[in-house]
């Protein structure tokens, strides 16, 4: 890995409903890569990172909303790695910018809003090249790492993973991560995407675009019933669920990712969806930031 790993710890949680169930549940916590930028992030850009360092590119570009972990994380890479980046943001330039666009331009990058019509055009490889005459030549990286070079950088997750684990999970907003997974894991590793976006009908055509799988692996599961109304939306019995679960065992959560997979977890196991002896392991993709955008007071822990 280019950018320092050596923080992520695996972290054993005893749970009366583990007990009761006879399971054993850990956290990979990705969220200690670094207090701010953190978790998946930093391994999907890996290989787009070793890309532009190898072709010799000062600058790389990418996209993302005003909230966008991605946009926070690309930022922060490209300032531990001297290069320049530049960030498309999504919608006009607001009166005052959130704080995830302040951490981007505190960490260097330049920042143009476009519409968010024109935005739509992120895809497009003429309005790419009009934005590479209009900056420079430069390493474009889709918006979330969206993308094969993503998904074999969020694969190098499974190199920390517990080789013994029956059960992963992982939160899923493009999909990018869990392919990642998926690439790495073996026939007899369940792997549950737990999809935070409502509806999501092309998962799917997703996972053969970013592993080139013809088929989706019977190890593969998708529940689509824990994205709490969709992106970004939330219950207080979903900030409480937060707070209970950082009492119990110290793992902070992010309301828009990682709190729906622990809450996830928790119900399937009630559910019996886990046979005895199972062993989960939940990946904490980071995203803490996220929760500054909750009115203040929500929580009763700092991210
Ligand atoms: C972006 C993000 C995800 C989703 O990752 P994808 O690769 O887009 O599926 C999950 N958790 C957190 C905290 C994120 O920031």
């Amino acid at each position: 890995m280019l950018l320092n790993q050596s923080n992520i710890i695996s972290q054993f949680i005893k749970a009366p409903l583990t007990e009761l169930k006879n399971l054993e549940l850990s956290v990979l916590r990705l969220d200690k890569v670094h207090p701010v930028v953190s978790g998946n992030k930093i391994f999907k850009l890996h290989y787009f990172l070793e890309e532009a360092l190898e072709k010799n590119f000062n600058t790389i570009l990418t996209f993302g909303g005003a909230y966008s972990n991605h946009l926070a994380a690309t930022a922060f890479a490209a300032k531990e790695l001297g290069l320049r980046s530049i960030g498309i943001v999504r919608g006009e330039e607001p009166f005052r910018l959130s704080h995830t666009l302040v951490s981007c331009m505190n960490n260097g990058m330049q920042l143009q809003f476009i519409s968010r019509n024109e935005y739509t055009k992120k895809e497009n490889p003429e309005w790419i090249n009009e934005l590479k005459n209009q900056f420079g030549e430069c390493l474009v990286i889709p918006e979330g790492g969206y993308h094969q070079a993503g998904a074999k950088g969020a694969s190098l997750i499974m190199d920390l993973v517990d080789e013994k684990a029956t059960h992963i999970l992982s939160a899923a907003g493009t999909f990018t991560t869990i392919a990642g997974l998926l690439l790495k894991s073996s026939p007899d590793q369940k792997l549950h995407a737990i999809p935070v976006l409502k509806g999501l009908k092309d998962w799917k055509e997703r996972l053969h675009f970013l592993t080139g799988f013809d088929t989706i692996p019977p190890n593969f599961k998708y529940h689509n019933d824990f994205h709490w109304g969709g992106y970004a939306r939330y219950s207080d019995a979903l900030l409480e669920f937060m707070n209970e679960f950082y009492e119990r065992t110290n793992v902070p959560s992010d309301f828009v990712y990682t709190a729906k997979m622990f809450y996830a977890c928790f119900e399937l196991i009630r559910r019996d969806h886990f046979p005895p002896g199972s062993r989960i392991v939940c990946i904490h993709t980071g995203g803490l930031q996220g929760n500054q955008s909750l009115p203040p007071g929500k929580l009763t822990f700092d991210y």
